[in-house]
């Protein structure tokens, strides 16, 4: 099977304790917005990861007791045996699948609100709840600790009955009560468990006794592990007290995890971070501190990288969760000598902002993600075609880009056109600006494969008109023409336009332009750039930092409290603001641009009404998107006219054209027509998705 040696020492099997997993390709926990309200959803997806090659797949976090309630996250919970049969299901999938399970049990202590169960949460020292409600968690005392210890191994125990090969204990993410007690500045203890370093880690150095103990004899205990918080002399770092905790417990665990901590920083978005493997560098000392095997993360998703790692006796496993996302079957394509279709992560932390809404997972470069068992979506296989019909997808965006790719994969024979000279539509202006180099991924893997396809031509520099269409003769028509920045100020909260803009030049000769005048490169001149944001997503913020970064003296006025407020389901927002903060962007929040005048915008507080003005030479404009749907009207109306060569097209819109939002949801919109197409109506309609419907039958 593996044609290339250069990747043969990927495949090795490895032993993990008393179990051995086929090769070292790790999918590490992560957040799915599935848990234990979607088992079966779950089940599947984490199914694919088997499917797709990786020797270990684990679940998200697994809450092991009513007093760890991530709700409203549906994470995992192995709160009694009543959860076992849910999590059966994947561990059943998994094994079918030839690869071997994990889970991670935690206590979350305050970073758990148990809003659901109402126990008060527990902390190694009193202190407020970490999501901003207004309840204190409480200092837990010996009989707390002994219980928390119980709770644990009871886990484990439920976690071996149900079918789990990999037992984690997680100190991480600061999200955890086993890493609230190693940091000071959540352990104030004086008694054993607080103060110097060994009391700080006497609950990790229990728990993961505990649990070998309880299962260690025929399931491997992992113990995941943050080494460096990041905060410098703030915080817990790899080459001080990080380094300690490793030596303290090195041959305790069978497998050590590690990576940084918060999720923020473990989960760093190419915008801020460019460098795939980039968590090495706070990593690379563990393995010569334990015999154990190591798994690490940072996006890999270079196997040339990859071998390096291991090569180099930094990592066993090649530990992934958003590579693995983006691309279920990357062990597979590697073993097989398929690099080249390998769907890259772009780091763009879509996936993590599912979780943070509480909805099932999904991915700007895999659509599938999430739909496999709802929709019964597989990465790398569709329906075939139906007829021999030909299609046109208009527009070479992220969702004419994966419509043309699917309808292709499915044999039909497709048209390709763009009226730019450059595939890739948003992508290609988006990825031009400053961190977002790595978005153009999006475009780069379907580009490549459309190219290598017989049935697909594709042709640029085509402004395609409605008659161009008619003459094409396609008659299976998709619209993906996408979407323009408004230019009259309309957003998410005027539906007003901003009084002025009609004047523009004026005197001072003021001028105004939006983000796509920037991403298409517009020089502005010299004088006070305001970028206004009645958007709220990440455009905003995008913008004013690359103006500033372009030497512009830039203000942001949001109508927002926050920049770019979206963000925080990113986990970049904080990010975001302190590096505009930074750079020297002046922010102003809580207002609206209400009127442009002669070299200024009067600005309205959105709460009083207040108005201030704002001296400004170029006013930036991100506030709505107008669907680019020219063409499709034509269409409509030739139709309407009863123009026969019109009323013989079948014409789908979609993308941003459809309805502007996310690149995720555009190319989701386009493989959605593209899996469609042809397919009985009434069947889309019945099957629309799968639901997972509460089950009544048991009165628990
Ligand atoms: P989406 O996110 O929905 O894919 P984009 O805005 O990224 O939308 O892409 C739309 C693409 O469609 C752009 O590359 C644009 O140049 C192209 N386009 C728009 N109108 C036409 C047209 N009439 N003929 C050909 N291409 C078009
Ligand atoms: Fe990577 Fe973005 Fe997909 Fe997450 S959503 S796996 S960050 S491409």
């Amino acid at each position: 099977m593996l044609q290339d040696n250069r990747y043969a020492c990927l495949f090795e099997p490895v032993a993990i304790g008393p179990v051995t997993a086929k090769n070292r390709f790790y999918q590490v926990p992560h957040c799915c917005g599935m848990g234990h309200l979607r088992p079966r959803a779950h089940a599947a997806m984490r199914a694919m990861k088997a499917e797709g090659g990786w020797a270990v797949v684990s679940t998200e976090e697994a809450e092991i007791h009513p007093s760890s309630d991530l709700s409203p996250y549906p994470e995992q919970r192995i709160w009694d045996e009543r959860d076992i049969p849910a999590l059966r299901l994947m561990t059943d999938a998994v094994h079918e699948r030839g690869a071997l399970a994990a889970i991670e049990l935690v206590h979350n202590g305050h970073h758990a609100s148990n809003l659901y169960s109402r126990i008060p949460a527990m902390a190694p020292t009193d202190m407020p709840l970490a999501n901003g409600y207004p309840k204190q968690a409480r200092a837990m005392d010996k009989s707390d600790i002994r219980h928390l210890r119980q709770w644990h191994r009871q886990a484990a125990l439920r976690a071996r009955q149900a079918g789990f090969d990999i037992v984690y204990v997680y100190a991480g993410h600061e999200m955890t009560l086993a890493q609230h007690f190693l940091l000071p500045q959540f352990n104030t203890r004086t008694d054993e468990y607080g103060g110097s370093l060994e009391n700080r880690a006497r609950l990790l150095r229990e728990l993961l006794q505990d649990t070998r103990e309880a299962i260690g004899d025929t399931c491997a205990v992992a113990f995941r592990f943050a080494v460096d918080e990041l905060k410098g002399d703030d915080g817990m770092q790899a080459h001080e007290e990080g380094r300690a905790v490793v030596e303290y417990l090195a041959d305790l665990p069978d497998l050590w995890d590690v990576n940084v901590s918060d999720w923020a920083n473990d989960s760093l978005t190419t915008r801020f971070e460019p460098e795939d493997g980039y968590q090495v560098r706070h990593m690379e000392f563990v393995k010569s501190v334990t015999d154990k095997p190591v798994v690490g993360v940072g996006r890999l998703t270079s196997p040339d990288l990859m071998v390096s790692l291991v090569k180099r006796r930094v990592v066993d496993f090649i530990g992934a969760a958003r590579p693995s996302i983006a691309d279920p079957f990357l062990p597979l394509k590697i073993e097989q000598n398929r690099t080249d279709e390998i769907r890259e992560c772009i780091g763009c932390n879509i996936c993590v902002s599912s979780d943070s809404l509480g909805v099932p997972i999904r991915c700007t470069q895999n659509p599938t993600m999430g739909e496999e068992w709802r929709r019964g979506w597989h990465p790398e296989q569709t329906r075939p075609k139906i007829s021999d019909a030909a299609c046109l997808v208009v527009g070479a965006g992220p969702a004419g880009l994966e419509c043309a790719l699917q309808l292709s994969r499915r044999g039909y024979d497709v048209t390709l056109a763009e009226k730019s000279d450059r595939l890739g539509g948003r992508v290609r202006g988006e990825s031009g600006l400053n961190g977002l180099s790595a978005w153009l991924r999006v475009h780069d893997n379907r580009a490549y494969e459309l190219r290598q396809k017989a049935n697909v031509e594709i042709f640029t520099n085509s402004d395609l008109s409605a008659e161009h269409i008619i003459e094409l003769g396609v008659e299976n028509v998709f619209l993906a023409t996408g979407s323009r920045w408004k230019t009259d100020g309309t957003g998410r909260s005027r539906s007003q336009p901003i009084a002025g803009l009609d004047q523009v030049p004026n005197q001072n000769g003021t001028s105004v332009v939006t983000a796509d005048n920037v991403m298409a490169g517009a020089i502005l001149p010299d004088g006070p750039v305001v970028v206004y944001d009645d958007d709220h997503g990440y455009m905003g913020g995008v913008i004013a930092g690359h103006l500033r970064d372009a030497g512009h003296d830039t203000t942001i006025v949001t109508s927002a409290s926050l920049v770019s407020p979206w963000t925080s389901t990113t986990l970049e927002q904080e990010r975001i603001q302190k590096t505009l903060i930074r750079e020297g962007v002046e922010i102003v929040a809580n207002r609206t641009i209400v009127e442009l005048f002669d070299g200024a915008v009067a600005t309205e507080c959105v709460f009083s009404g207040r108005r201030a003005e704002l001296d400004c030479r170029t006013l930036v404009l991100v506030t709505g998107r107008v669907p680019e749907i020219g063409l499709y009207r034509q269409l409509a109306k030739m139709k309407a006219r009863g123009d026969d060569r019109a009323c013989d097209l079948a014409v789908t819109l979609i993308g941003d054209a459809l309805a502007p939002g996310l690149i995720a949801d555009a190319v989701f919109s386009g493989h959605l027509a593209a899996r469609n197409f042809q397919v009985d109506p009434l069947e889309i309609e019945r099957d629309l998705f799968r639901r997972e419907i509460p089950s009544l039958e048991n009165p628990w």
